[in-house]
């Protein structure tokens, strides 16, 4: 599969509903197996460190990661292994838990527009203001009218972002169910994962089938022309963590960084 058909089929044109149900979260894309898939995820890292680099350089646009999924899903170990070629200085990890006090004394988009990365940076969104349509309305947390509305809301945000010159590249790692209960399975046994298991997981878990339902109409309801979701199958870790690289190298490409024209003269100048 060419480049640019992986994205294609990746991406949830705008409009179109993204059928999550008939996306196999089981999908190894990007590469004929492991072995390759592997080598060529070296190859992205590398490229991002280049283009990360010239983006902190040029200064003058920015890129949020969105990174969205169920619990074990993977966020975590996408930012471990895409993020491994990129320089600290100038990228930036986000998490966004359960709303403190304060924040729920604001409206939902104020601790992340204050998060928003400065030009020359990429953030990473460990979770994000789609926690606010999601896991808000599968618990409900607030009225639906509440929630609804909050679509329109943040496609003028990232509409917002995007005409200052943030590219808001969205993702949403597409777990299965049983892989789920492996992974969770998991962290149980591991003494070194333990600590990662909550028992609210299991909440979670038990309302599967609302979150699909969440995210099938929340995915729907935002994928825009400029800010447009991926939809990533998750249960292979080499087969998720390339396409979310080749995701994020792709909108750099796009961008374009170029780095600060030299001083005139500058090559003529021997350091003594
Ligand atoms: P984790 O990312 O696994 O450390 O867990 C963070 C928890 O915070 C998850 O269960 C999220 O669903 C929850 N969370 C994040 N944002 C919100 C929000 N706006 N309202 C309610 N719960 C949230
Ligand atoms: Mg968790």
């Amino acid at each position: 599969m060419s480049h640019s058909d992986l994205l294609d089929e990746l991406r949830v044109k705008p409009g179109d509903a993204p059928r999550l149900g008939e996306r196999d979260p089981g999908a190894r894309l990007g590469a004929g197996g492991k072995v390759e898939g592997l080598e060529l995820l070296a190859k992205r890292v590398e490229r991002l460190g280049v283009l990360h680099n010239r983006l902190y350089a040029e200064a003058k646009r920015a890129v949020i990661l969105v990174l969205q999924g169920m619990d074990a899903s993977g966020k975590d170990g996408v930012i471990r292994s895409v993020f491994t070629g990129v320089n600290p200085q100038g990228c930036r990890v986000e998490s966004f838990k359960v709303p403190t006090v304060t924040e729920l004394a604001h409206d939902f988009l104020w601790r992340v527009h204050k998060v928003c990365p400065e030009r020359g940076e990429i953030a990473i969104f460990n979770r994000s203001h789609y926690e606010d349509v999601v896991v808000v309305r599968v618990k409900n947390l607030v009225e639906e009218k509440v929630w609804r509305r909050r679509y329109g809301h943040i496609r003028a945000f990232e509409e917002l972002l995007g005409d200052e010159g943030t590219a808001v590249v969205k993702v949403f790692l597409h777990e299965s169910k049983d892989k789920q209960r492996e992974r969770l399975q998991e962290r149980l046994d591991n003494p070194e994962k333990r600590w990662k298991f909550r028992a609210g997981d299991l909440d979670d878990r038990a309302r599967w089938d609302d979150f699909q339902q969440a995210y099938e109409d929340a995915l729907r309801e935002t994928s825009t022309e400029k800010a447009p979701w991926y939809v990533v199958p998750a249960d292979h870790n080499w087969s998720r963590n390339l396409c979310v690289a080749e995701i994020l190298v792709a909108a750099l490409e796009r961008l374009d960084p170029k780095l600060p024209e030299p001083v005139p003269g500058i090559e003529e100048v021997k350091i003594v």
